[in-house]
């Protein structure tokens, strides 16, 4: 389960990161943000693990096969 990190703007740069804000204040800021400005808000996500995709899955196979 990955947690959001850090929530920020694509478009301007604007950022809310987790050791400012608790979260529900964030996604509260983000859209007060993307309301307000128009503009598209994206999130870090904290994982613990790494997200696999097929290119990384690709890897595992072959360094193992
Ligand atoms: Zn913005």
């Amino acid at each position: 389960m990955s947690r959001v990190k850090e929530n920020y703007c694509t478009e301007c740069g604007w950022s809310v990161s987790s050791a400012d804000h608790m979260v529900s204040e964030r996604t509260q800021l983000a859209i007060e943000h993307a309301v307000t400005t128009g503009h598209d808000i994206d999130c870090l996500f904290d994982t613990d693990e790494p997200p696999t995709d097929g290119f990384a899955t690709d890897l595992t196979r072959q360094s193992t096969d």
